[in-house]
């Protein structure tokens, strides 16, 4: 129980049902989950190019959408955490590639630019084949803070930035909107000034 609560959104009360129900489950079903929680970290690796996750079976370690040949590559999508590019892949408007920050600034917490792969981001489009980075991070204070910075990093590159339009509740992130809603920020972005 007490390792179940440290999931994200698992009280105690979620925490002892949860370990109740394991204990009611059949053997053979138990062990699937332990083979797959014990190999999990070899399985699941991040994508050399984005940083999203990927698997152990894809071709030269890069996530689906990297590999995919129907992908605009020239279209990028910054967001903050892996599991962001889920949510947006809910909508199922957005058919550019993403790259994974994995964090963002906050200078009041000690977190500064070195806590984000600004220099992936910089070194792909540094390839020429990007045209266009959408900043698709929370519309909270840090989110914002980390916006303005890689947009002033990148203004010198020649690529056109924009940020997701405004309809995203303020200080939420996009992990609490629902489809619609990141489809119509997606569809009515804006350029960054
Ligand atoms: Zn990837």
């Amino acid at each position: 129980m007490e390792l179940l609560r440290s999931l994200p959104g698992v009280g105690r009360r979620s925490a002892e049902r949860m370990a109740l129900s394991l204990y009611s489950w059949d053997g053979e079903k138990l062990d699937a989950l332990s083979s797959n929680l014990h190999t999990l970290k070899q399985r699941v690796g991040k994508c050399p190019r984005c940083g999203n996750l990927s698997g152990d079976d894809s071709e030269d370690g890069l996530c689906p959408i990297c590999a995919s040949p129907v992908r605009d590559a020239s279209v990028v999508c910054v967001v903050e955490e892996a599991a962001r590019i889920r949510n947006i892949e809910s909508s199922g408007v957005f058919k550019g590639v993403y790259h994974v920050l994995g964090g963002r600034i906050a200078p009041l917490e000690g977190r500064g630019i070195d806590s984000i792969d600004a220099d992936g981001l910089e070194k792909r489009i540094a390839e020429g084949t990007i045209r266009e980075i959408i900043l698709a991070l929370s519309p909270d204070v840090e989110g914002q803070a980390t916006a303005i910075y890689l947009a002033r990093r990148l203004k010198e590159r020649g690529v056109k930035i924009s940020r997701l339009a405004q309809g995203l509740p303020a200080g939420s992130d996009l992990s609490y909107a629902d489809p619609a809603t990141i489809a119509a920020a997606l569809s009515g972005r804006t350029s960054f000034e």
